[in-house]
């Protein structure tokens, strides 16, 4: 007997598909979980009943409205935690600290623009810069405004992050007064089908502000408008399809890509291996490349050490790897679970043979066996590849979304960051030293090719918020290969939920506006 077809919610009701639903599975056990569906479904009124009535009454709340609406949503998110978390094991195989890091993470992000919108008061549309004089008599000028647009904000997400992908697109989104369509990946669409279920069930959001179509992602981009955006979070390919689709391109819709990304390490010149910069840079790389089993987007892949401490760093992030326990997430023991499907382990299998062709193992998990799961299961342990020639493009252009990254030694700083910027762009850097000016320099090097750079140094050892975790204060996006979007940053999120336009008029029309 096939389990559950999850419903989608769309038009404001509970709506199944005509379909029999693809299956969802517990990637350790194998369990068929539940399914989803959208066949059938009446997308074009789904997406006229969001911009229509979700969109109206969206713009008719202010800032600190919205921000308060946010509120409320955490607090029911709050109240279903335990839930969460049991979907989250079952369905994405993740122990307990990597379901902190998507739920609670999406938690946390929706609570902090909930306090930064209450900070906009009872406007309904936002000032950019001053008045400025557009000739010698200041009575005709121009002032920017930003203004809610008035359509639909259509959120396509990886699989990865099932909460916390959902909600840092939505409380900007939200705030800003646009309503959402959120599709997330099937592999883990139960969590963000749950959490869209339970806001709804609260009826802390005006009908119409959030609606989720979980399944095939058939006619979704087709029903795109002028004034709609699609925000996306997946690989370079599918990103490549978005981009291009023929209603994109004809409507010029407003498009955030965030893609795939090979990440670097950087340990600065100087550094033994008795160091505590070369310390921290080995503690991050195995946290890095174990947190989530790897399947993070801004997780280091690739590390540069100097040529003299390559031996010692291989040596250094070996041992740690090593005491990474790996099974099913109910067994308290382990520390890192599975990754999210077979397709996805066949991926990891397959982009480790193709850096095998220019690097050599380093480190091999497979030899210690797995907790509670078979080899049938998609657990997948850790490996370290090394490279001492880091010229083949393969090091480069693969981007492994497992427990895998490659070590490559550099013979002086020009050349690492040279290396570094081959990734044609990514999400995060992080640097690793003890002198502030060298620090510096290196993150103002880094700074053009990748939306973050996260600089270590002993003294914020205990306080940093790691290279991979993404801060809602901090942008996150990268240009070229990472996608060339931007998202979080703060307030600099609403930015792409709003239409910037100036008005040009007589100062007290100006003034009058507000
Ligand atoms: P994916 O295969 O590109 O899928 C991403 C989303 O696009 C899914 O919801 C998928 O739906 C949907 N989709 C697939 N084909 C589509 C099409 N033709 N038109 C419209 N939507 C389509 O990526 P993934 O394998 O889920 O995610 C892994 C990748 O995401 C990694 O490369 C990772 O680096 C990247 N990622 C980036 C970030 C970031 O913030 N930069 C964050 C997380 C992950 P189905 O699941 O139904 O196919």
């Amino acid at each position: 007997m096939s389990s559950t077809v999850l419903p989608n919610f769309v038009s404001g009701q509970w709506q199944r598909g005509s379909g029999d639903g693809t299956p969802l599975f517990d990637p350790v056990r194998g369990d068929e979980l539940v399914r989803v569906d959208a066949t059938g479904l009446d997308l074009p009124a789904a997406f006229a009943f969001a911009r229509d009535v979700g969109g109206a009454a969206l713009r008719a709340m202010s800032y600190a409205q919205r921000a308060a609406a946010l509120g409320e949503v955490v607090k029911v998110l709050q109240a279903n935690r335990e839930a969460y978390y049991e979907i989250s094991t079952a369905n994405s195989g993740t122990v307990k600290n990597d379901t902190a890091m998507d739920v609670d993470g999406g938690i946390f992000t929706l609570g902090l623009y909930a306090k930064l919108g209450a900070g906009l008061g009872d406007r309904h549309f936002l000032l950019d810069g001053d008045l400025a004089r557009l000739g010698k008599d200041p009575l005709f000028q121009s002032q920017h405004i930003l203004s809610p647009r008035r359509g639909v904000a259509l959120f396509i997400n990886a699989f990865n992050f099932p909460s916390w992908g959902l909600w840092e697109k939505a409380a900007p989104a939200l705030l800003s007064g646009m309503p959402i369509i959120v599709k997330p990946a099937t592999a883990t669409a139960w969590l963000t089908q749950r959490m869209v279920e339970d806001v709804v069930k609260a009826g802390v959001l005006p009908e119409g502000a959030l609606s989720v179509i979980c399944g095939s992602n058939a006619g979704l981009l087709e029903q795109l408008q002028p004034f709609d955006v699609v925000s996306f979070t997946g690989s370079a390919a599918t990103a490549a399809l978005v981009r291009s689709h023929p209603t994109v391109v004809r409507h010029s819709v407003r498009t955030n890509i965030e893609a795939d990304s090979v990440n670097s390490a950087l340990l600065l010149p100087g550094h033994e291996a008795d160091s505590g910069a070369f310390d921290l840079l080995v503690k991050e790389v195995a946290r890095e490349m174990t947190i989530k089993s790897g399947q993070k987007c801004t997780a280091i892949r690739r590390i540069f050490v100097p040529q003299a401490v390559y031996d010692a760093a291989a040596q250094a992030i070996g041992t740690r790897l090593a005491k990474t326990t790996v099974g099913d997430p109910r067994n308290e023991t382990v520390r890192m679970g599975a990754v999210v499907s077979r397709a996805q382990k066949q991926h990891v299998i397959q982009g480790v043979a193709e850096l095998r062709s220019a690097a050599h193992v380093l480190f091999d998990g497979t030899a210690s066996s797995l907790i509670d799961a078979d080899a049938d299961s998609c657990c997948v342990t850790p490996t370290l590849l090394g490279a001492h020639d880091a010229s083949a493009p393969v090091l480069h252009d693969v981007e492994v979304f497992g427990p895998v990254a490659t070590l490559m030694p550099y013979t002086d700083l020009a050349q690492a960051q040279a290396l570094i910027r081959r990734g044609q762009g990514s999400l995060v850097a992080s640097v690793y030293g003890e002198d502030p000016a060298a620090l510096a320099a290196a993150a103002l090097e880094l700074a053009p090719s990748h939306g973050r750079v996260h600089v270590l140094s002993p003294d914020v050892a205990t306080m940093n918020t790691g290279h991979g975790n993404v801060m809602p204060q901090s942008l996150h996006g990268g240009p070229g290969r990472a996608g060339g979007g931007e998202e979080l940053g703060g307030l600099r999120a609403l930015n792409f939920y709003h239409q910037r336009s100036a008005v040009q008029a007589a100062t007290p029309v100006l003034t009058a506006m507000g």
